[in-house]
């Protein structure tokens, strides 16, 4: 079993490299984010009282812009094989120093959802903060950085990578968590969700939400498609494992189901801190 299973951890490994696809298309519709008189009451018992936004509401409301991370390495790669998908220890936190100088809020997928579906309240500029892959220098590097200004971030677990060499453990996700930031689910072994049938739901949606549960202690809500790419077919299968929004990347925003074609975007190694900002404002309105 050795062996296979070495192989496999290289396929993994490449197939990393090219996590998250994505390509830059644009959403026309906006609107100004709300803030409205139920800030600072109890959000959920507010919502109790009110209909869930329908689709058509949902879309009009201006998005947050999500920023999606992979690897961050300690120093530059010579090559471009990784496609963008790293940036450097230094670029990582000029663009977390950028972020807090320029008056950014993390927010969590809560209260992503709770804006999106109830018009709930979001803090001045609200930011989510998200990583993809489980690798552990999410923990031991991008966590200590986004805590220097009081940011939470969200972590979109692979759950095969657990405990692997590079990856996080069981007890960093667990801390993860126990520190206010959000553990999320993305699949069990990062297979495109377009391409599964029959059992193949129940090993992707099902059991890493609940391993992540058992491991945290908490509800697993939100997932992000691997590489970015989602299905209608997937929707129902996603819904009903008790997932509330499922994040893409920058592809276009499905009309009938945008809590689970929400959109992030990849940061770009080839970005100033600056240049990152003004990226957020145009690609998320
Ligand atoms: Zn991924």
């Amino acid at each position: 079993m050795k062996n296979p299973f070495r192989f496999f951890l290289m396929a993994l490994a490449a197939q990393a490299l090219f996590s998250c696809s994505s390509s830059t298309t644009q959403s026309s519709q906006k609107d100004s984010i709300s803030v409205n008189t139920t800030a600072g009451r109890d959000t959920s018992q507010v919502n109790k009282e009110k209909q869930p936004a329908s689709a058509q509401e949902i879309l009009s409301r201006k998005q947050v812009p999500i920023l999606c991370y992979h690897r961050i390495r300690e120093i530059q790669m010579p090559s471009k094989s990784s496609m963008g998908y790293e940036v450097t220890l230094a670029q990582f936190k000029a663009q977390m120093k950028v972020l807090a100088d320029s008056g950014y809020h993390s927010i969590t997928p809560n209260q992503y959802y709770d804006y999106l579906v109830y018009g709930s309240a979001l803090p001045e500029k609200p930011v989510m903060i998200t990583y993809d892959d489980t690798r552990e220098e999410h923990y031991t590097i991008a966590k200590p950085e986004m805590e220097k200004y009081g940011f939470k971030g969200v972590f979109y677990i692979m759950t095969i990578s657990i405990n692997r060499p590079n990856y996080m453990s069981k007890e960093q996700i667990k801390q993860l968590s126990d520190d206010g930031h959000i553990v999320a689910s993305h699949s069990w072994d990062h297979k495109r969700v377009d391409r599964l049938q029959g059992n193949d739901w129940m090993e992707q949606f099902d059991k890493p939400k609940k391993q992540l549960e058992e491991i945290t202690g908490k509800p697993i809500e939100y997932f992000a498609y691997p590489f970015g790419i989602w299905s209608q077919d997937a929707i129902p299968e996603i819904k009903k494992r008790g997932y509330k929004m499922s994040y893409i990347l920058s592809t276009k925003r499905d009309s009938l189901e945008p809590l689970h074609t929400a959109r992030r975007m990849i940061v770009s190694p080839e970005w100033t801190p600056q240049g990152m900002v003004r990226v957020m404002k145009s690609t998320f309105r």
